[in-house]
């Protein structure tokens, strides 16, 4: 059984970005290990800490049942706060789990998305790159090593992002596009909370919309999210060239085959 490791910044960054693929992989026989790098604790609308804490982490156990995930991992680190933070201990976590789950392939954050604004995402793109590499060498951290693990490399990794370079790995999700949608909205006070980042936005702008308005009062928003989810998803299918009708996630993919035709 072919294992794929998942780094998520946040509880619904894996679920936004390669939830129908997830599903996919689940369903053709792949364990899928889900890692949430931050414990999410100001993602919410109206909530103290410490109930944003709890709903986020039980909404995204739920979603991961949703996707297939056989495992979910919590580094729990406070969101919003990973440029904070030395790079390497972020990257000694990567490669712990490199080790101990010896994946074939890697999903995570692109690092080449010039235009990504978010730090925690930029942070788990950046540590898990390097991690790809550095897991492999003899010398890095070799307390991993009296645990019992061994260096390791993973076949190949698969890159997502906001709006980074050109995809070279499509992923048809037609078939499982209902459930990374109810996978998304089982994210219920995370997306409240980004609609709400909405609505201020074109309040700013002059603009009240009642469709915005719905979501975060909770009645409107799985209409909203469905219409989203299905909108992106048809669009990444289009660019790929796939028929009317078809959805996709993408991914900027590295594997061996640049190195194998050299061999
Ligand atoms: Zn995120």
């Amino acid at each position: 059984m072919e294992t794929a490791l998942v780094f998520s910044p946040h509880a619904d960054d894996a679920t936004i970005f390669c939830g129908g693929t997830l599903v996919r992989l689940a369903e053709e026989g792949w364990r899928v290990v889900l890692v949430r790098v931050t414990d999410d604790r100001f993602d919410s609308l109206g909530l103290s800490v410490e109930e944003t804490l709890e709903r986020n982490r039980l909404e995204w156990q739920e979603a991961a049942g949703i996707l297939g995930v056989a495992e979910v991992v919590d580094l729990g680190f406070p969101t919003d706060c990973l440029a904070d933070l030395p790079l390497g201990r972020l990257r000694e976590r990567a490669v712990w789990l490199l080790r101990r789950y010896r994946p074939h392939t890697v999903l995570s954050f692109d690092l080449a998305d010039r235009f990504e604004d978010n730090q925690d995402h930029v942070r788990v793109a950046q540590a898990v790159a390097e991690a790809c590499w550095v897991a492999c060498f003899d010398k890095h951290h070799p307390e991993h090593f009296a645990e019992g693990l061994e260096p390791f490399a993973p076949a190949e990794r698969w890159y997502f992002s906001r709006s980074g370079p050109e995809p070279n790995h499509v992923v048809d999700i037609t078939d499982h596009l209902d459930q990374k949608v109810r996978a998304v909205c089982a994210h219920r006070t995370m997306m409240r909370h980004v609609v709400n980042q909405y609505r201020l936005q074109f309040r700013a702008a002059g603009r009240e919309v009642p469709a915005l308005d719905a979501a975060v009062s909770g009645e409107g928003l799985p209409v909203l999210l469905e219409r989203y989810v299905a909108g992106v998803a048809g669009a990444v299918a289009r660019g790929a060239g796939l028929p009317e009708g078809r959805f996709a996630e993408a991914f900027r993919r590295e594997d061996t085959s640049e190195i194998a035709a050299l061999l």
